[in-house]
């Protein structure tokens, strides 16, 4: 195994300009769900997908139809004995507004030094293509030593709605012995990371009304309650002081750490984020030396994802 472990990586370096290239073809397609206007990318990218997945040599490649993009499913069971791995990934992007904050094209794959820039290239198209190479630099090296199933969905990025149907209707096809998902990231540049947990997300819209129709402010100011400032006061209301979500119940179910997960977290090293010139673990999401907060990454959070009130229109950003 050590054997072929070695020559799958000589094979991927190798192959590193082929890899690239199919890395920037994927990039290049504007596979954003959550515009109408992007179905047949959406549909290119899963063809793609496919595609690569038919040269690999998989069996039973095909596109699920879905109510929205479908999902690629591809396998490889020859391995007797052996586990079955399922692969998880997602091929659909974020949108990329504002397009003139990019300096490059978001769908323009450029490399900068080590780094390549395109919408996707980390969140997850890069994680996805990795696991197809993976698996062709084993395939070509004396093969596969497990079985693998591979779903890709296109539809993550707005909240997979047709993605747990699919899989209560497929058990048969999606059996497996463990599940990979490589939609996350790694603590830093040299250092691998397995994420075993992560937080999820809960959301609400939160709507203030008052009177029925405008009051001016130099008559009713400071009289009547204006909605904006009661939504603030609300918001504000919801940390205290220390930085600690005071809604009623919020933190009831949530797990205290083992000893081992804290003495992983105490050992994890802090590295620069892309928009902080701070250097802050992205483990625990803390600046080094801190006092522990409630914003560690194994704590729940609050946060306040959009904000309007009144008529501001269109806001000149800063
Ligand atoms: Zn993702």
């Amino acid at each position: 195994m050590t054997d072929q472990r070695d020559n799958a990586l000589q094979y991927a370096h190798n192959n590193k300009e082929a890899f690239l290239g199919a890395y920037k073809e994927i990039l290049a397609i504007p596979s954003i769900s959550t515009e109408k206007a992007h179905r047949p990318d959406i549909q290119h990218a899963a063809e793609w997908l496919s595609a690569q997945l038919q040269s690999l040599g998989m069996q039973q490649v095909q596109l699920f139809p879905t109510g929205g993009s479908p999902i690629v499913y591809g396998e490889y069971l020859g391995v007797t004995g052996a586990p079955t791995v399922l692969v998880y990934g997602h091929y659909d992007v974020q949108p990329v507004d504002p397009v003139d904050l990019w300096k490059t094209g978001p769908f323009e794959p450029t490399v900068i030094g080590d780094d390549i820039f395109a919408r996707g290239a980390s969140d997850m198209k890069g994680q996805a293509l990795i696991t197809l190479k993976a698996a062709e630099s084993l395939i070509k090296t004396g093969g596969m030593p497990i079985n693998i199933k591979w779903l890709f969905e296109g539809e993550e990025e707005v909240g997979s709605p047709n993605l747990a149907a699919f899989i209560g209707s497929h058990t048969d096809i999606l059996a497996c012995d463990f599940a990979v998902n490589s939609d996350s990231g790694m603590i830093g540049r040299d250092h691998p990371t397995i994420t075993y947990g992560l937080r999820g997300l809960a959301y609400f819209e939160l709507r203030v009304f008052g009177p029925a129709h405008d009051l001016h402010s130099g008559m009713f100011g400071g009289v009547i309650h204006n909605p904006a400032i009661a939504l603030a006061e609300l918001i504000a209301g919801m940390h205290d002081g220390a930085g600690r979500v005071t809604l009623p119940g919020f933190y009831a179910r949530v797990r205290d750490l083992s000893k081992e997960e804290r003495a992983e977290l105490a050992d994890c090293r802090s590295m620069k984020v892309i928009t902080s010139n701070k250097p802050v673990c992205l483990r625990c999401m803390e600046k080094p030396g801190s006092a522990p907060t409630n914003k560690t990454g194994v704590r729940p959070t609050l946060d306040v994802n959009g904000l309007l009130s009144g008529s501001p229109g269109k806001v000149p950003r800063p």
